[in-house]
C-alpha cells in the first residue's frame, strides 16, 4: 500500500521535517506502509489553514442548505467505499472484517444523522420578559476545533466527531491514532472529493506526545474533543489549561454486566460473550466485569466456558473470524501481564485455544478470570482485551455495591426479568450509559459518555451540537423604555 501523507489546506503533503513512521499489520506483523509523522510545525500549518477557512473562507458563512449538501455528499461517498474502508480498517487494526464492515457502514449514517440534527435541533430559544425585553440565544460554531482519536474502531469514532464538528460550521484539525492511521486518510480523500473548501478539514498524523500535544496547546484551536485513555485525558486537560480550551473527554471503562438469577439465561449469555469478545475486546464499553448471581453461577460459567471454546480466532480478513489479534505487541504484553497477575492472585484462568497454524499476530484468546474478586487489579483496571472477570454476588445491594466500587463509570448492563429491579439497578449503577436486558445497542440520539474517570461531557445527539461544538450567545433586546439606574446625573 502506498505511503500516506498529512492533509493540510486541501493538499496531501509530507511532514515538514520529512519524518515518517512505520504502520504495521497486527496479524501479519508486516509493514503496511509508512506514514508522515507530523510535528509542531505541521500542526501550526493545519491550525492556520483551519482558522483561515473559518474566518475568511465560505464555510462559516455558508447557507445551511449548502453546508448540509457537503455533509450528505460525504455520507454518499462513504457508502460507495464501505468495502474498501472495511478491508483497510481490518488490515490496520486486526478487527475481524465482518465487524469492520458493520462499523464502517454506520459511519455514513453519522454524517446523515448530523445533517438532520443540525437542521432540526441547532437553534436557540427566545425569552420574553414581560413587555420590556425579548432575549434570545443563537448557537454559533467555535472556529477551528482539534479532534484526537484512539486506535480502536478508528473510522467510526472519527466520523462520530467529524460529522457534528463540520455540520455545525466548525473547521477541523484531526490527529488520528498512530497505530491505525489509514482510514483517516481515506476520510480526507472523501472530504476532498466532496469538494469541501480547502482548510475546512485537515489531518495531521503523528505521535501523541508531539503532534497531539502541539494541537492541544495551539492557541488558534478553540476546543479539543478527545477519545482515549483516562491518563491521556488528564494530560490533555492539564495542557489545555493555558489556552483555556473547552474539552470533551471520552475515556476508559471497566463496565459491569449484572446477571440476576431470573434473567433470560440464553440472551444474557449471548450478550456477555459478545460484549467482551467482539472488537477483539478492544471496546471502551466492553462488559469486562461479570457479576453473576450465586444461584445460577455454576450453569452460567459452564455455558460461558463452552462458548469461549468455540470463539473462532484467526485471520481478520476471513469472514468467519470472530476474534482477531490485538493492535500491537505492546498491547499484547499489557493484556497478557494482567492475565498472569490474576492467576498469581488466585484466579482460575480459562482460555480458548489458539488454532494450530497461527504463528504470527498478537493473539490473546478469549479469557475468563474465574473466582475473581472485585478488588483485584485485573478487575479494577482497564485491560482493553478479550478478558472478563467473573465475580459472584448474592443480593441486589451487593451487586450494586460491587458494580460501583471502581474508578470508572462508562457503561453498565443489567439482566433481570423483574422490571422494577431492572430500573432500580440501572439507576443505582454509576455509569453514563446503562442497558437493561440488552447488549450495547447504539442510539445516535442519546448522550454518549461516562462519569467518574470515564469522561467529562457527552457526545451524541443534539448534546454534541449544543453542549460542545457551538457556543450559545445570549442577545438581550429592550422593547420598551425600561428603567435605567441614574448614575452621575445632577439632581
Ligand atoms: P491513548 O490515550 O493512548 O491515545 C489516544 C489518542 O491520544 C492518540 O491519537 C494518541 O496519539 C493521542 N495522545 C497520546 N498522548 C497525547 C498527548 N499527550 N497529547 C495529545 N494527544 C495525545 O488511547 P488509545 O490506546 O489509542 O485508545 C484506547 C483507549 O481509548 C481506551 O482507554 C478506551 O477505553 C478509550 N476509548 C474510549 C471511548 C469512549 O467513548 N469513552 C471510545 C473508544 C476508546
Amino acid at each position: 500500500m502506498k505511503d500516506i501523507q498529512l492533509y493540510i489546506n486541501g493538499a496531501f503533503v509530507p511532514a515538514q521535517n520529512q519524518a515518517m513512521f512505520d504502520n504495521l499489520n497486527p496479524y501479519t506483523e508486516q509493514r503496511i506502509n509508512q506514514v508522515a509523522s507530523g510535528g509542531k510545525k505541521d500542526i501550526q500549518a493545519a491550525c492556520a489553514a483551519a482558522e483561515a477557512a473559518f474566518k475568511d473562507g465560505p464555510w462559516g458563512h455558508m447557507k445551511l442548505k449548502d453546508r448540509m449538501s457537503y455533509i450528505e455528499k460525504i455520507a454518499d461517498l462513504i457508502d460507495d467505499a464501505v468495502d474498501e474502508i472495511a478491508v483497510m480498517e481490518s488490515h490496520d487494526t486486526g478487527l475481524p472484517i465482518s465487524q469492520t464492515r458493520k462499523m464502517v457502514a454506520r459511519a455514513a449514517e453519522n454524517f446523515r444523522f448530523y445533517s438532520r440534527m443540525v437542521q432540526t435541533h441547532l437553534h436557540g430559544d427566545a425569552y420574553q420578559v414581560d413587555d420590556t425585553f425579548i432575549n434570545y440565544t443563537v448557537y454559533q460554531p467555535l472556529g477551528p476545533v482539534g479532534l484526537i482519536t484512539p486506535w480502536n474502531a478508528p473510522f467510526m469514532l472519527t466520523t462520530w466527531k467529524v460529522a457534528p464538528a463540520l455540520a455545525s460550521g466548525n473547521t477541523v484539525v484531526l490527529k488520528p491514532a498512530e497505530l491505525s492511521p489509514l482510514s483517516a486518510n481515506k476520510l480526507a480523500e472523501i472530504i476532498d472529493a466532496a469538494g469541501v473548501p480547502n482548510g475546512v478539514f485537515n489531518v495531521v498524523h503523528g505521535y501523541g506526545e508531539t503532534a497531539g500535544a502541539a494541537l492541544v496547546q495551539n492557541t488558534k484551536v478553540k476546543a479539543i474533543s478527545f477519545t482515549g485513555e483516562t491518563v491521556t485525558g488528564k494530560t490533555i486537560i492539564r495542557n489545555s489549561a493555558d489556552s483555556l480550551k473547552k474539552t470533551s473527554m471520552e475515556l476508559g471503562g471497566k463496565s459491569p454486566i449484572i446477571v440476576f438469577d431470573d434473567a433470560d439465561f440464553d440472551r444474557a449469555l449471548d450478550a456477555a460473550v459478545w460484549g467482551i469478545f467482539s472488537f477483539n475486546g478492544e471496546r471502551c464499553t466492553a462488559n469486562s466485569r461479570l457479576f453473576i448471581h450465586s444461584a445460577i453461577k455454576e450453569p452460567f460459567i459452564k455455558a460461558l466456558k463452552h462458548r469461549v471454546d468455540q470463539v473462532k480466532m484467526g485471520d481478520p480478513m476471513d469472514d468467519s473470524t470472530e476474534l482477531g489479534p490485538l493492535i500491537d505487541h505492546g498491547h499484547f504484553s499489557k493484556v497478557s501481564g494482567y492475565i498472569d497477575k490474576a492467576e498469581i492472585e488466585g484466579c482460575e484462568v480459562y482460555q480458548g485455544a489458539l488454532p494450530s497454524g497461527i504463528s504470527k499476530g498478537h493473539f490473546v484468546p478469549p479469557t475468563l478470570l474465574l473466582n475473581a474478586r472485585n478488588d483485584m487489579q485485573a478487575s479494577q483496571e482497564e485491560i482493553f482485551g478479550p478478558v472478563m472477570s467473573v465475580i459472584e454476588f448474592s443480593s441486589e445491594e451487593e451487586a450494586i455495591q460491587l458494580a460501583n466500587e471502581i474508578e470508572y463509570g462508562l457503561a453498565g448492563y443489567v439482566w433481570t426479568n423483574d422490571i422494577k429491579r431492572g430500573h432500580r439497578v440501572a439507576q443505582a449503577v454509576d455509569a453514563g450509559m446503562l442497558w437493561v436486558n440488552a447488549q450495547n445497542v447504539r442510539d445516535l440520539r442519546i448522550p454518549f459518555g461516562g462519569m467518574k474517570s470515564s469522561g467529562i461531557g457527552r457526545e451524541g445527539g443534539h448534546h454534541a451540537l449544543l453542549e460542545f461544538y457551538t457556543e450559545p450567545k445570549a442577545i438581550h433586546v429592550s422593547i420598551a423604555d425600561h428603567p435605567i439606574p441614574q448614575f452621575g446625573k445632577a439632581y
